[in-house]
Parts: C-alpha cells; structure tokens; sequence
C-alpha cells in the first residue's frame, strides 16, 4: 500500500460496463450484487481487470454510451 508500482499488471474488480471501480458489493441472498457508483450496473458479475483494461472499457463506455441504453 502506498507505493506507485501498478506496472506488474496487478488486477482490480471493475463494472463490465464501464469500467469504474467504484463498487459496492452488497450481500444479500444466497449471493451478493455488486452496484457500479457510476452507471448504475447492479449484478453479480464483475471484471478482473488491470488498469489498461480498465481504461479500454471505461473509453468504450463513453463513446458508445448511448448504444448501450436499450
Ligand atoms: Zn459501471
């Protein structure tokens, strides 16, 4: 903690949506949901990604936004 070295390819659980790490995993039931603070996005599926990735879906995300409303 603390130390500036997220080159090793180090993963974080971010929205398959958007790509935020800002989650909330709430327990409930038998399993728990995971809420995106950003979209929205509320399910039990969540992305192991490092900081590229992350940043792929988070472009992806805002480019084709309006795509993804259904
Ligand atoms: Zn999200």
């Amino acid at each position: 903690m603390g130390e500036d070295d997220n080159e090793a390819g180090e993963t974080m659980q971010v929205c398959p949506v958007c790509g935020s790490t800002d989650l909330y995993y709430e327990a409930g039931g038998v399993e728990g949901l995971y809420h995106c603070k950003y979209c929205g996005y509320i399910g039990s599926f969540v992305v192991d990604a490092n900081e590229e990735m992350a940043k792929l879906i988070r472009k992806e995300y805002d480019s084709g936004a309006t795509d993804i409303q259904s």
